[in-house]
């Protein structure tokens, strides 16, 4: 686990009002789409412009996020943890208490609550593990939308509870037999089925990822995460945090979190990706340790690829960070020397997972355990005055299962169903 090194930062002013008008992150972001999906993408753009300064929008939000979905989050000091590992105080915020188990119901709630505004009746979704398609699933029983998920035929087979759990709350789950059989796959058919349905359906788009407007607009529905971070944290020790750490997928967890301490140059801000079981090529998910600039669904930023531009396989033990891609704005803050970026491998991010539970108590998602991994080596760097806070970005009850075959357990029930 390394850290990238960083130009000292001074000040970011132009943060509110990125990205440009086009869509970028310095050279990153923009909208590198067929023709077909350009109206969609201006009449979104449009709507949530609209819905932006429609105070209605904000307060009706406001309340789902409060009631339907359990904000605000608590925001924990982690003694026994602190305790063991003997450094740095180490804070939790607990993203994972939300409803259906991880921040991503903050993007899927807003995005419905646009979606009914734009009087669409139909929405889809991709998703890879599964946690996006039951948030999605539970809006959209929430606000009566009819409801269809992507995936690849390889997760459902991987994540057949999850796919149960969807096919409960109303939604019909499709799986996408193409290529790896995996995310990319299923991102590629919503957007075929986006270009067909437009005229009554709205795509929920699960990351800061994809073409202008999706990264600044999902980044927009996570801000709440550290906006109350940045309160909770004052009012408990009244300073800001030495550092904060999250886990980057696409980076919607991690650029909530930051998006609000982005001016505060004494903060450091540190993104950690999947290194999977080793960086050679296929073997992990750092597009910043051995990515290179390029295109992928819309979005230009650092990818995985091969000296053709060809995709390459990713691996991490966490399906929810195991894409070729990195949100734009994230490559855009790297350059600026903003945010680091780290990495932890599925034995780093296994280790975690097992000392949070058995310290604190709680589960923590394998995703975010890679987080962790970096705080739990940070902490010990660091000496008892200073203070990290880590973004608890889901629950590892979903993550129990592997959990449970990765460290040998026997006799475990199968399920599978397509
Ligand atoms: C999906 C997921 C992630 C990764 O997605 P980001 O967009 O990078 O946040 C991280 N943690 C959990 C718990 C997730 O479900």
């Amino acid at each position: 686990m390394i850290s990238s090194t960083a130009v000292p930062f001074k000040t970011l002013t132009e943060k509110d009002s990125l990205p440009d008008q086009h869509g970028r992150f310095g050279p990153y972001g923009g909208s590198f789409v067929p023709e077909t999906l350009y109206y969609p993408l201006k009449e979104l753009e449009e709507a949530y412009k609209e819905a932006n300064l429609d105070p209605s929008f904000k307060s009706e939000l406001h309340d789902m996020l409060r009631e339907f979905a359990g904000r605000p989050t608590e925001l924990y000091f982690a003694e026994r943890l602190t305790k063991k590992i003997g450094g740095a105080r180490i804070y939790l915020k607990r993203e994972d208490l939300l409803h259906t188990g991880a921040h991503k119901i903050n993007n899927a709630l807003g995005q419905a609550l646009l979606a009914k505004r734009m009087g669409k009746a139909r929405i889809i979704a991709e998703t890879g593990a599964g946690q996006h398609g039951i948030a999605t699933a539970s809006v959209c029983a929430r606000f009566g939308f009819k409801c269809k998920i992507y995936m690849g035929a390889e997760d459902m087979r991987r994540q057949a509870l999850n796919v149960f759990k969807m096919r409960l709350s109303g939604a019909e789950v499709q799986g996408v037999e193409a290529g790896s059989k995996t995310l990319k796959e299923a991102i590629n058919e919503a957007m075929r089925d986006w270009v067909t349905n437009v005229r009554n359906t709205h795509y929920i788009l699960g990351s800061a990822l994809g073409s202008h407007p999706y990264p600044s607009m999902v980044r927009d529905f996570h801000k709440v995460i550290g906006q109350e971070t940045k309160k909770q944290f004052l009012e408990k020790t009244g300073k800001l945090p030495d550092e904060m750490i999250a886990c980057v997928g696409g980076g919607s967890n991690a650029i909530g979190f930051f998006h609000e301490f982005l001016d505060d140059s004494g903060v450091k801000l540190i993104g950690v990706e999947a290194g999977g079981k080793s960086l050679s090529e296929g073997e992990h998910a750092a597009r910043f340790e051995g990515g290179k600039l390029g295109i992928l669904q819309g979005c230009k930023t650092w990818i995985l690829q091969n000296r053709d531009g060809q995709i390459n396989q990713t691996h991490s033990v966490s399906a929810g960070l195991d894409y070729a891609a990195i949100g734009p704005e994230h490559a855009y803050y790297r350059d600026l020397g903003r945010i680091d970026f780290a990495h932890a491998s599925d034995n780093d991010a296994m280790d975690a997972f097992k000392t949070l539970s058995c310290e604190e108590g709680i589960l923590p998602a394998l995703e975010t355990s890679h987080g962790l991994a970096y705080a739990l080596q940070r902490a010990k760097e660091l000496s008892p005055t200073h203070t990290i806070c880590v973004n608890l970005s889901g629950r590892g009850d979903k993550d129990a299962m592997e959990a449970a075959r990765i460290m040998g357990v026997e006799g475990l029930p199968k399920m599978t169903f397509a």
